[in-house]
């Protein structure tokens, strides 16, 4: 149960406030997480952690010289907003690139992903390693669908020292991936968790049993057993760890039992006394672990174990010194504090003096969204029909949310004094897009929105080179995020053909109204073939057989609004006797 607050809804923020105020010679606040307070070498690769809060130390708890750069942080158990991750990441870069990195679970990989692609966009080179260590969440020859627990401190703690040593971010990520292939845990629960100003907890587990490998938001486990005596449990956990050995093991480990919230210290140091004896008679050798609580649940009653296996690399890595407000090690020169202002501030786009061109430009984005939006209401009806037959039915109701939160993102930041350049329109307009539509196309097309922002930039004028530019930032942002291909049954299947009509009719000299009205026709016929497609992504997959003979959703609203914005711009030029 959780106590201490003012408004459950306030409570991770100013839990996180005052974290910060506790801790001002490591981390300074930004929106949407923490970054050190502390220079770090011009040119180091900025390790970027974070999740839901309500894990700590994880996440916050281990921003720090050698380790992590900074940390986006959600509400209770949910992931950072997409803004967020990108705000804080950019406020930790150094000018070396950024890794991401965090754990398994698909609205962290949505909203981290969508900040990666706008990262790359504008030229911050930023990578992505999932932690993926809980070998209860799924087979040992499905890793890349194990969630990551404790695990994600190895997988720091690696990336973060290799940052430190000034390795590049190749380098960098190459050593995470490593660290993450060589760490397994494993998990209990005896009782569950309660959310700030909930009454009960999120799950519970039969008073007198203990789950085995029920995750730490009580996602389903593998089994469960009537309490063990610790001696019992210690051979549980050990016995399946060493039941999945990553390749070539080598005999050197770190294990870490970790606390997840109400177990007492007395009873983990009680448990890994046990748990090294157990390793020892097994030919392992024990190398600097930890014993504690390292990634907690609030006050989940239950713990973990983690093995990490070295090679001379990893070991080197781990032992390597780190400073940070939960989690030291060795010895780290005292450092300096970060002069310069953390520039973060949201609107920093929007207060960007526009040229007259992007000016202009931005007000027809305005309307070109409006326009966007009415298409989209015309058919939210049809839409949602069409995602009922294989999908959940709300792709009508959730591209008009997003759409609707775009213009009026939109309309606001082009309403400041002197206008704003279009890519501050386009950048607000997709975040607002993303965050209200949620569901999948609502992800991409709030990253595609704002790729298509950051493409047309504050420039001194506009071409037809600009539109196709423009075109390919939005092909590329969907793609990047979405790792969709033609065929796989989605708005790609009717994206790649736009887009490429639309190049090749702008490089061929065509007019952008005819341009995009040769295009639209063909996104609108791909859209129509899909009916005879099997979707391959997405919520629809699992029940492919029902889509046979149905278009998709998304790629029909993707042809629905290029049409529009077809006879939108058309209108527009005709009323601006710009065509002939
Ligand atoms: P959700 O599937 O989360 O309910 P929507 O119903 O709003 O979201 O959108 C469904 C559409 O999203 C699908 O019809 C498909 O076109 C698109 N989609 C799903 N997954 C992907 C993907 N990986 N890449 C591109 N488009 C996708
Ligand atoms: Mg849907």
């Amino acid at each position: 149960m959780t106590q201490i607050f003012d408004d459950p809804a306030e409570f991770a923020d100013e839990a996180l406030d005052g974290f910060v105020a506790a801790n001002r010679q490591y981390v300074s606040r930004v929106d949407g997480g923490v970054v050190r307070s502390t220079a770090s070498p011009q040119g180091q690769v900025a390790l970027v952690v974070g999740g839901g809060s309500g894990h700590y130390p994880a996440f916050a708890g281990l921003v720090g010289a050698g380790l992590a750069a900074a940390s986006a942080c959600g509400n209770m158990f949910a992931s950072p907003a997409a803004g967020q991750v990108y705000r804080v990441a950019k406020a930790a870069h150094n000018g070396g690139g950024v890794l991401l990195s965090y754990g398994n679970y698909a609205g962290d990989v949505l909203h981290f992903g969508q900040a990666q692609v706008r990262l790359n966009a504008e030229g911050i080179e930023t990578r992505t390693v999932l932690v993926t260590d809980d070998i209860a969440s799924a087979p040992a020859d499905q890793p890349e669908k194990r969630r990551g627990i404790a695990g994600d401190l190895t997988v720091f703690k690696i990336a973060g020292a290799a940052a430190e040593e000034g390795l590049d971010l190749d380098e960098v990520e190459r050593l995470a991936v490593l660290a993450n292939a060589r760490t397994r845990s494993l998990g209990v629960a005896f009782d569950g968790c309660t959310l700030p100003g909930a009454a009960e907890p999120l799950f519970h587990v039969p008073a007198g049993l203990m789950a085995l490998g029920l995750g730490i938001h009580g996602e389903p486990g593998i089994s469960e057993h009537p309490l063990p005596s610790a001696s019992e449990l210690a051979e549980l956990l050990v016995s399946r760890l060493l039941a999945d050995k990553p390749e070539n093991p080598g005999t050197r480990v770190v294990p870490i039992v970790n606390g997840l919230g109400t177990v007492k210290y007395d009873e983990l140091f009680l448990l890994f006394g046990k748990v090294e004896k157990l390793l020892s008679a097994a030919g392992l050798t024990v190398v600097e672990p930890e014993c504690g609580e390292l990634v907690t649940s609030l006050d989940m009653s239950g713990l973990s174990l983690t093995l990490l296996w070295l090679d001379d690399e990893l070991e080197r890595l781990w032992a390597a010194p780190a400073d940070t407000p939960a989690f030291r090690k060795g010895a780290m020169a005292r450092r300096i504090p970060r002069a310069a202002t953390i520039g973060t501030d949201a609107s920093e786009e929007a207060s960007e003096q526009p040229t007259a061109a992007a000016a202009a430009l931005g007000r027809h984005a305005v309307a070109a969204i409006a326009a966007i939006r009415d298409v989209v209401v015309e058919h939210e009806n049809e839409l949602g029909k069409l995602d009922a037959i294989a999908g959940d039915g709300d792709h009508g109701i959730g591209m008009r949310r997003g759409v609707e939160a775009a213009v009026a993102a939109a309309v606001q930041i082009a309403a400041n004094d002197g206008g704003a350049p279009v890519s501050a329109i386009l950048t607000s307009a997709g975040e607002a897009w993303s965050e209200k539509a949620g569901g999948t196309s609502g992800a991409l097309w709030g990253t595609a929105v704002i790729a298509v922002g950051v493409a047309l930039g504050n420039r001194e004028s506009y071409s037809g080179r600009d539109a196709a530019a423009a075109v390919e930032a939005f092909a590329a942002a969907v793609t990047e995020l979405g790792k969709a291909e033609i065929g796989d049954k989605t708005m790609v299947d009717a994206l790649l053909p736009f887009r490429d009509a639309f190049t090749a009719a702008i490089s061929g000299g065509t007019p952008l109204d005819r341009a995009l009205a040769v295009a639209a026709a063909a996104a609108r016929s791909a859209a129509e073939q899909t009916a005879a497609l099997r979707p391959l992504k997405g919520r629809a997959r699992p029940l492919a057989e029902r889509s046979l003979g149905h278009a998709d959703p998304g790629a029909v609203s993707f042809g629905l609004i290029v049409e529009r914005l077809g006879r939108h711009i058309d209108a527009q030029l005709t009323g601006l006797g710009a065509k002939a």
